[in-house]
C-alpha cells in the first residue's frame, strides 16, 4: 500500500527545523523528537514512496510556531493501582481516585512524575501554573555590548557622577566597542575572562593610568553582572597592573 504524502503549508516566512537540530537543541534523541512531531498538525511529513525499501522513511520539516507549542506541553493522567478496577483502561481512565501524574515537555525538557495529589482540579491547576511559570521564565535575549554600555552612561548620570567621570567611561566604552567590533563579539555574554584579559592587553595605558582603567571596566562589569545579563563576572579575575617608577605607588 503506498504511503500517501501529506503536506500542510507552513507559513512562508517561517523557519523550519530539521529533527537532528531540535534533538541537539532540546537535548533529546532523534527517536524522542520524531515522536514528539510526527503526529503534530503543521509538520511538514514527506514520505518515502518507494516499497523496496524496508524501513518507512519519513523527513520532518518543523516550522517554528509548531516548536514552539510542543516546546511546553504538559499532560496529566491518572497512574492506576493495582487494585483500581479500571487500571487496564489505561490513561484515558480519570474517574477512579488513583494518583495525578503529569507528563510531557516543560520548557524543551522531558518530565514526567507525579503530583502527589488525587484531585484532578488541583493537579490541572498547579500544571497550568507550572506553564505560565516557565513562559515568564523564559531567557531574555542576551544583551549587546552596545546596550549595555548605554545603560550604563544612563545609570552614571542618573546617580550623578561628575562629567570627567562619565567622560573617561564614555571614553573605555568606545575602545570596548571597537573591540568587540574587530574580534566579532557582539554580545555582553561573548566576554569570557580570556577576552577581558585581551582586552586589557590592547591598551597602551600604564601605571595609574591602567590601574584606574581596570577600576572602570570592573566597575562596569559588575554592573553588566549585578543586572543579571551575564551570569558570572569575568573582570572580577583580572590582577591590577604593577605599578613602576612612580611615587604615587605608595598610596595605592
Ligand atoms: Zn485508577
Amino acid at each position: 500500500m503506498p504511503v500517501s504524502i501529506q503536506i500542510e503549508r507552513a507559513a512562508p516566512t517561517e523557519r523550519l527545523y530539521a529533527v537532528a537540530e531540535i534533538a541537539a537543541s532540546w537535548n533529546l534523541s532523534t527517536d524522542k523528537v520524531r515522536e514528539l512531531f510526527e503526529a503534530e498538525p503543521g509538520v511538514l511529513v514527506i514520505a518515502d514512496r518507494n516499497p523496496r525499501r524496508k524501513r518507512r522513511y519519513r523527513t520532518l520539516r518543523i516550522p517554528q510556531t509548531v516548536v514552539d507549542r510542543v516546546y511546553t506541553r504538559l499532560s496529566i493522567y491518572r497512574r492506576h493501582l493495582k487494585r483500581c478496577k479500571q487500571r487496564h483502561d489505561g490513561r484515558s481512565y480519570r474517574r477512579c481516585l488513583c494518583p495525578v501524574w503529569v507528563d510531557g515537555l516543560l520548557n524543551g525538557v522531558e518530565i514526567r512524575r507525579s503530583l502527589k495529589t488525587r484531585d484532578w482540579q488541583s493537579a490541572h491547576e498547579l500544571v497550568r501554573q507550572w506553564e505560565a511559570d516557565g513562559k515568564r521564565e523564559e531567557r531574555p535575549a542576551p544583551i549587546a555590548v552596545k546596550d549595555a554600555c548605554d545603560k550604563f552612561i544612563s545609570d552614571a548620570e542618573a546617580r550623578g557622577l561628575r562629567e570627567p567621570t562619565v567622560y573617561k567611561y564614555r571614553l573605555l566604552f568606545r575602545q570596548l566597542q571597537e573591540f568587540a567590533g574587530v574580534y566579532g563579539l557582539p554580545l555582553m555574554v561573548n566576554f569570557d575572562v580570556d577576552w577581558v584579559r585581551r582586552f586589557r592587553a590592547s591598551w597602551p595605558n600604564k601605571n595609574i593610568a591602567a590601574r584606574k582603567k581596570l577600576e572602570a571596566l570592573r566597575a562596569f562589569f559588575r554592573f553588566v553582572h549585578e543586572s543579571g545579563w551575564i551570569s558570572t563576572n569575568p573582570a572580577s579575575r583580572l590582577k591590577p597592573p604593577k605599578i613602576t617608577g612612580t611615587s604615587h605607588c605608595a598610596s595605592y
